[in-house]
């Protein structure tokens, strides 16, 4: 089976508040940029029940065979900080007040959950988010960068893996405005272009970034794991170092 067909998984559009584009936009760009179908992750507390009726349907009126979007909610939870989870291929308004209410009802109205950026809970992840959830963003674009996937999210999806084999390993761009393409994408097969959600599920897919590519099972060598660990660290320390830097060169300006 050849994976050939770009798509992205991860999109905020302007029914986010902090969305930029409109879904028409989204489709003309994505189509420039080759993607060909769209996991679409608006922020659910950011729609009510008749937004998200409007949402399906526009999402619907702009799918067709060259390019599909595919309705999906990013949700957040009171008490648990930094744990988002999407909803992906949402057929219908759900309120969630707890995990066990979202897997409740996604198990019905969703195709494919995922647990999105672990880095933002640092890597505590609920048990019942462990035991429920179809797939483990590894490499998010936003918080990790486009240069390196994250090798605790890895190390998270691999243990997770060992225990339940149907979960697969999935990258996001985080995408809140289409003018900064992080460059990650989802590849799947022509012959499941009418149906992508139904692809990411069984892990008929593959997933590539500016400078690495994945299986939908992350799979890596102890050497290939070893190595990313390495240059993630050194990443993280230059790019904290650079942060520092801009801090005091602008505190220079300003003392001025
Ligand atoms: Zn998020
Ligand atoms: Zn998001």
């Amino acid at each position: 089976m050849t994976f050939d067909v770009p798509g992205a998984i991860h999109m905020h559009s302007d029914y986010s508040h902090d969305g930029a584009d409109s879904l028409e936009n989204l489709r003309e760009v994505c189509i420039a940029r080759g993607i060909r179908w769209v996991g679409i992750t608006d922020h659910a507390e950011d729609l009510d029940e008749e937004i998200f009726g409007e949402y399906l349907a526009h999402c619907a009126s702009l799918s067709d065979d060259a390019f599909r979007f595919i309705p999906g909610l990013e949700f957040r939870f009171a008490g648990f900080r930094g744990v988002h989870l999407f909803a992906v291929g949402l057929d219908r308004w759900i309120q969630p007040r707890n995990f066990q209410e979202f897997f409740d009802g996604t198990s019905t109205a969703a195709r494919f959950t995922v647990l999105a950026h672990p880095v933002l809970c640092r890597y505590n992840v609920p048990q019942i988010v462990l035991d429920r959830i179809d797939a483990i963003e590894i490499w998010n674009t936003n918080y990790n960068t486009r240069y390196l996937a994250d090798p605790r999210a890895i190390e998270l999806y691999h243990a997770l893996h060992a225990r339940r084999p149907e979960v697969v390993a999935t990258v996001g761009l985080d995408q809140h405005d289409s003018s900064n393409d992080r460059e990650v994408r989802t590849l799947i097969s022509a012959d499941d272009m009418a149906d992508p959600a139904d692809a990411l599920k069984a892990g008929r897919f593959r997933t590539s970034g500016r400078n690495a590519t994945f299986d939908s099972v992350a799979s890596m060598s102890p050497g290939e794991m070893r190595s990313l660990r390495v240059r993630r660290t050194a990443f993280d320390v230059v790019e904290r170092l650079q942060n520092r830097m801009v801090i005091a060169i602008r505190r220079l300006a300003v003392s001025r």
